[in-house]
């Protein structure tokens, strides 16, 4: 093969745009992985994308597919969630491996029964975070070799009844991601004080949605946050602190980041562009009876101006689809849950570059760069030679209104719906072999892998 080709593959003429800068160029794919990048290759087969952007595949790094919770199941399969990242240009996406307390699971048990489930049923790349719910010793001691086994982030929650980790265990188990050289995850909330703040609501008669969000302040959220990035420092492991929803959490990040300490932020994609009040609103608020909550439009712009300026690093979706249940008076509403992995890619185009809040450089780092570096996915998230060939060509002039009638996902509602955009995911590449293309699924379920994990220092 010469230097200009034939390649396997040539997407041709795109802007192709990264991290640091972007250029109308071609990108060459041999034996699945980046060969070229360069005017004048040749192909066997070609994709022309002129007009269009092409980006490194986009990476979502906290979804729930599907779990084994006997409440709040979410609603896809690994093939419908997988083919829903596909059409969103998400080539690769990290789900989670929960180990519920008392069932006499081993996080290995648990990873085994997940994984099984997972082969053969996805059609992009995938990885997992393991997830100990309980403070046995024995669970945490397991996080090394597992770490091993290619299972290097782990998650601890800090709130919710039957998950939440105390802060005794949360050190052990973080000096055990550190032995591991792994990431450690962290839901940063104070569960004792929301728990005592949502007694005093019920005792005072406040109930109802529009006194959700004052059980769970944004101070006390930045708290749980400098808790939790002072612990990982103890214990010297890597940290990610999952959904920042505050101002306080962005602070707290940026002061761990300033002190040189391996700390990283995520934004997630609801409590960027969602506003405390919807959970006022009678159709749709049962859905964002999260936690933490949605907050106000200063929040938000303090979480847009950490994004752009490198304090927060990635942006995932906590993807967690339900389909709509009937209430006691005959109303369909959504339960808790949000819907996002194949609307982020466009969402943060539309609601960053398109705003101004975001260069289109930076939305490339935060959905598709930034989450290889923070998540462990070696070879992924650049198009550069040597990397999989994971890419997305992207027609910035695609004027899509959202619904779940042209989604994947098998629900029957969008969070976004009826929001519309321009700019829209036209093609998906995995490992060279095209996955999407002109509206239609190209590969069949078990062509996805798992994904080669961890971190190059
Ligand atoms: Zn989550």
């Amino acid at each position: 093969m010469g230097a200009s080709g034939p390649f396997d593959l040539v997407v041709r003429g795109g802007r192709v745009v990264s991290a640091d800068g972007s250029r109308v160029t071609d990108v060459a794919v041999a034996g699945g992985r980046i060969a070229h990048v360069g005017d004048g290759l040749s192909g066997r087969r070609d994709i022309d994308a002129s007009g269009k952007l092409v980006l490194p595949g986009a990476i979502d790094g906290h979804v729930h597919i599907r779990t084994e919770r006997d409440a709040d199941a979410y609603d896809d399969t690994f093939t419908s969630g997988s083919v829903a990242a596909a059409f969103g240009g998400v080539t690769t996406f990290v789900d989670q491996i929960q180990v519920e307390p008392g069932r006499g699971l081993t996080l290995a048990g648990g990873v085994e029964r997940r994984l099984a489930e997972a082969e053969g049923a996805c059609v992009v790349d995938y990885a997992f975070h393991v997830n100990p719910r309980e403070p046995a010793r024995a669970l945490l001691d397991e996080i090394p070799t597992l770490a091993e086994a290619g299972f290097p982030s782990v998650k601890f929650f800090m709130n919710y009844d039957g998950y939440a980790l105390p802060d005794d265990a949360l050190l052990y188990g973080m000096q055990r991601v550190a032995e591991a050289g792994g990431l450690a995850i962290v839901h940063a909330e104070n569960k004792a004080v929301i728990d005592e703040l949502v007694r005093q609501n019920e005792a005072a008669g406040r109930s109802g949605l529009a006194w959700y969000g004052s059980a769970r302040p944004s101070v006390i959220e930045g708290e749980a946050a400098h808790r939790a990035l002072a612990i990982a420092r103890v214990a010297g492991c890597r940290i990610l602190v999952f959904h920042a929803t505050a101002a306080e959490v962005a602070e707290e990040i940026g002061r761990a980041k300033a002190v040189g300490q391996a700390a990283f932020g995520e934004a997630v994609l609801h409590y960027l562009l969602l506003d405390e009040r919807l959970l006022e609103d009678p159709d749709v608020g049962t859905a964002f009876e999260l936690s933490p909550p949605l907050r106000d439009e200063h929040h938000r712009a303090a979480l847009w101006t950490a994004l752009a300026d490198g304090t927060l690093d990635v942006v995932s979706t906590d993807h967690g689809p339900r389909r709509l249940v009937r209430e006691a008076d005959g109303r369909m509403v959504p339960p808790r849950g949000t819907s996002g992995i194949e609307v982020r890619l466009a969402l943060i185009h539309e609601f960053g570059v398109r705003t101004g809040l975001l260069t289109e450089e930076r939305w490339v780092d935060v959905c598709c760069t930034r989450p290889a570096d923070v998540f462990g996915l070696p070879t992924k998230g650049r198009l550069e030679p040597g990397y999989d060939a994971d890419l997305v060509v992207f027609d910035p002039e695609r004027e899509v209104t959202i619904s779940h009638t042209l989604l994947h996902s098998t629900v029957d509602h969008s969070t976004y719906e009826g929001t519309t955009v321009r700019g829209w995911p036209v093609a998906t590449v995995v490992r060279g072999e095209v996955v999407v293309e002109d509206g239609q699924l190209r590969v069949s379920p078990g062509f996805g892998r798992s994904a080669e994990r961890g971190w190059s220092s």
